[in-house]
């Protein structure tokens, strides 16, 4: 672990075993903080933060250092995106042509906009006086990360936190320690302080929630499940943290009778498959008006025949394993429960044999089509390839279907009439709406959700503020004893 500027194990010695899921065999081992490794994290983080080595130099000597992280990455592309493909079974071409580079720019975007953040303008919002807006930055964040994402997750989180001048702990998922430790190493060649960032490894349960409970950290940022969001408000309600959460989601797909259904079924395949299904914005309920349903179906099965399953590494694969022996069985738990509750099994939901690598968590992605609205597959977040297709009748069925779960993250809209395309971007109650398009999400905007996807901002300037505190200052501008408003206690006197 990466703990005030120094590599550490854990205090009780122990150590967890992280897994290549494409083999499922052990590949390292990283410590398993304990509860007071955690606290020596966070006092380091709140020293660092109050000395100000960096909360109090300018946003623009923050932002050349976080530059150079990015640059580092950069040079170091291939390194990276082999560790990463390793420890989370996503195809190196992903890593290599997306994680990677996506992430590099995130870091751009995030450093730059550091130096622009702007408030209101100064006023003189009653006439004796001159207000203004300061954002400063909130202290000790602790930063608790997913396995789907693992590099680009903590630059989303954690770098806008040290872009405002915060200082982080963060917590990696389990499964996925090893590239965000490589990060620790990055980010202090870099010439981030000691103390600023640091890496604590082990269990979400136990070192996830010390991280929460801490009195000296400030913020919790996490991204994951809806269940473990709701167990940090809760613990963190004992110091009234600030919790900000970026939590599941189940993306409807929405194509109406005059779209491109060969554009809508070609993005279908990679809306549902990116990152292997395990993307909190993976279409996964892909509603098709009646009059095309059987159109649109046929040529989704002709697609996902072609896709290919296997060694990650191998740079013709496009789908690599699931994360973990426990994940897979989950999925494979709703594909039976899906078919159990009126569901028709049109492809794949089998595990396919890769030769050498047995023992790898592998399935063929599935198409489900269902009319059961209510079904597990249509209202749970799965988390793993299985696409359910289901019909619907005029404008109103598909939008009230589409809003029709816990989550809102992300959605899309298929047509070539602007009006519906317009309205449908109105009535979805989702925090991305993409039309004729689903997944692109540009470092300059938002990726937010609404209802039980959470309520933070990842990528953009809204990520940045999410990261301060507010400030009001008020100028007086009279240079009087007594104001205007004192009468209010003086009276007459
Ligand atoms: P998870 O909630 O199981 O774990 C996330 C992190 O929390 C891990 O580091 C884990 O160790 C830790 N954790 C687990 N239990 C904890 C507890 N009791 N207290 C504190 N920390 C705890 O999620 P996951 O399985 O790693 O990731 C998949 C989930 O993440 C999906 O729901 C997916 O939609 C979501 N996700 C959301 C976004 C987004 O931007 N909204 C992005 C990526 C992933």
């Amino acid at each position: 672990m990466f703990v005030n500027g120094e590599w550490k194990d854990s205090s009780s010695g122990e150590n967890i075993p992280v897994l290549n899921p494409a083999t499922g065999l052990s590949i390292a081992e990283v410590p398993s903080a304990t509860d007071d490794d955690v606290a020596f994290a966070a006092e380091s983080a709140r020293i660092s933060f109050d000395e100000g080595a960096w909360s109090k130099i300018s946003p623009g000597e923050r932002s050349t250092v976080l530059l150079k992280v990015a640059s580092v990455i950069e040079e170091r592309t291939e390194e990276l995106a082999k560790l990463e493909t390793k420890i989370t079974g996503k195809s190196i071409k992903q890593t290599i042509g997306y994680d990677l580079p996506y992430t590099v720019d995130n870091i751009r975007f995030l450093a730059g906009a550091a130096r622009i953040l702007e408030g209101k303008a100064m006023g003189e919002y009653v006439r004796e006086g001159t207000s203004a807006i300061r954002r400063e930055a909130i202290g000790v964040v602790g930063v608790i990360t997913p396995w789907n994402y693992p590099l680009m997750m903590v630059i989303w989180r954690a770098f806008p936190a040290l872009a405002m001048g915060n200082s982080v702990i963060v917590k990696p998922a389990s499964y996925t320690p090893l590239t965000t430790l490589e990060l620790a190493n990055m980010v202090e060649k870099a010439g981030v302080p000691k103390g600023v960032f640091n890496v604590i490894t082990g269990p979400g349960g136990r070192v996830g929630e010390a991280i929460a409970r801490n009195k000296n950290v400030d913020m919790i940022a996490f991204t994951g499940s809806t269940e473990v969001g709701k167990k940090l408000h809760e613990l963190g309600s004992s110091t009234l943290k600030k919790v900000s959460v970026e939590l599941g989601g189940k993306a409807p797909f929405i194509v109406f009778e005059d779209a491109d259904l060969e554009a809508a079924t070609e993005s279908a395949i990679v809306g549902g498959l990116v990152n292997n299904g395990e993307d909190c914005a993976n279409s996964t309920r892909y509603y098709v008006q009646e009059s095309v349903k059987d159109k649109f179906t046929k040529r989704l099965m002709e697609k996902m025949k072609r896709v290919k399953v296997g060694n990650p590494m191998d740079p013709k694969t496009d789908v690599g394993p699931l994360i973990s022996s426990s994940q897979r069985d989950r999925v494979e738990w709703y594909i039976e429960k899906g078919l159990e509750q009126g569901g028709k099994l049109l492809e794949g939901g089998d595990r396919p044999k890769i030769k050498g690598m047995e023992k790898g968590f592998y399935l063929n992605p599935a198409i489900i089509s269902t009319e059961n609205q209510q079904s597990a597959i249509v209202q749970e977040e799965i988390f793993g390839p299985v696409f359910s297709v289901l019909p619907f009748s005029t404008y109103d069925d598909a939008i009230s279907k589409s809003n029709d779960v816990i989550y809102g993250l992300g959605s899309s809209v298929w047509t070539r009439n602007v009006t519906t395309a317009m309205n449908a971007v109105k009535d979805l109650r989702f925090g991305t709406v993409w039309v004729n398009e689903h997944v692109t999400v540009p470092s300059e905007m938002p990726w937010a959700g609404y209802k039980q996807s959470g309520h933070g901002a990842s990528l953009s300037a809204y990520s940045l503020e999410e990261f301060t505190y507010i400030k009001h200052v008020y100028f007086d501008l009279t240079g009087k004893v007594r104001k205007s408003w004192y009468s209010q206690i003086y009276g007459g006197q």
